[in-house]
């Protein structure tokens, strides 16, 4: 049986001053509920972003307080499953996103979950690809709202933060203060107009210290790939950001010389947006396991 955090659990911003609502041993299995980015306020395609009430926008479940974890411990988290429970609210705003500019009328649409599809405006089914957008632990001093991404997380919106992904963060302060939220049904890299299919969920997850000195972090591994995931204040710098992290990974953890490194960045990695939206842009940068093989190196795991 795992404990599960309920989703009136909300916080609003990643900081050492939020209390934790649970706590959890490394390895123990814990379940959190997440409200979608509107607190669930906007429930039908007549309630309009005019009545929302803002301060409660972006929640992000917990914190939980993960045992033993220590400022300067590197803390995995696995996801065991990510869960959209719908139904899905999408928006446009005027002025608001990457195609802000177009946009001239405020529309809230509601998409209907229709097992494992969101289905858009009655006429378009789309797979469900469930992903939290925020996700990440406390920094070590201030407080960062939950729309913006950083080295904490947040609002990273990376389509890869689904079941079966691993994240790696740097903990802050003691116990980690972990939360999530911000699930999306579906999305697609960018996040273009603001959103994603935005869904209230269940998420199952353990977390425990691990020892991989130097990690740059957020981190994700997943089956297939490992990433690195960077935010700043334009993408030209977080693409950087990205990069030099994943050679930095390549060479003084998974043991490749620098132009091994560089070359095969070139030759099987994959720069992408993750979202173009946030207050910080957010890039990621895949590699491939299978080339770490070839060399040797597989990720440490318990
Ligand atoms: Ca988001
Ligand atoms: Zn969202």
């Amino acid at each position: 049986m795992s404990s599960t955090v309920t989703r009136d659990k909300a916080f609003f911003a990643f900081s050492p001053d939020v209390l934790a609502v649970m706590r959890v041993a490394q390895g123990e299995e814990f379940a959190i509920e997440t409200h979608d980015c509107f607190s669930g306020q906007l429930k039908l395609s007549s309630d309009t972003l005019e009545t929302l009430d803002w301060s409660i926008t972006n929640p992000a479940t917990g914190p939980v307080y993960i045992e033993g974890a220590k400022p300067g411990d590197i803390l995995r988290v696995d996801l065991l499953e990510v869960k959209a429970t719908g139904p899905s609210v999408m928006v446009t705003i005027p002025d608001v996103g990457a195609l802000g500019e177009f946009i001239t009328e405020q529309e809230t649409t509601i998409l209907e979950h229709d097992g494992d599809n969101v289905v858009y405006k009655g006429k378009v089914r789309v797979k469900q690809k469930p992903m939290l957008g925020v996700i990440g632990v406390a920094p070590a001093e201030g407080e960062i709202p939950n729309s913006t991404p950083g080295g904490h997380g947040g609002n990273m919106d990376c389509t890869l933060v689904t079941t079966g992904s691993s994240l790696y963060f740097t903990v802050g302060v003691d116990g980690a203060l972990f939360g999530c939220g911000d699930m999306h049904a579906v999305m697609g890299d960018g996040e273009v107009v603001i959103c994603g299919a935005e869904t209230p969920g269940e998420v199952r997850a353990t977390a425990q210290v691990v020892a991989i000195p130097g990690l740059p972090t957020p981190f994700l591994e997943n089956d297939d790939m490992v990433v690195t995931i960077a935010s700043a204040e334009s993408t030209d710098e977080a693409y950087k950001m990205a990069l030099a992290q994943m050679h930095g990974f390549l060479t003084k953890i998974a043991g490749l010389s620098v132009n091994d490194a560089a070359m095969l960045m070139s030759l099987v990695g994959d720069l992408k947006f993750c979202q173009v939206v946030d207050p910080l842009l957010t890039v990621r940068f895949e590699f491939p396991k299978s080339v770490l093989r070839e060399y040797g190196f597989e990720m440490p795991r318990d």
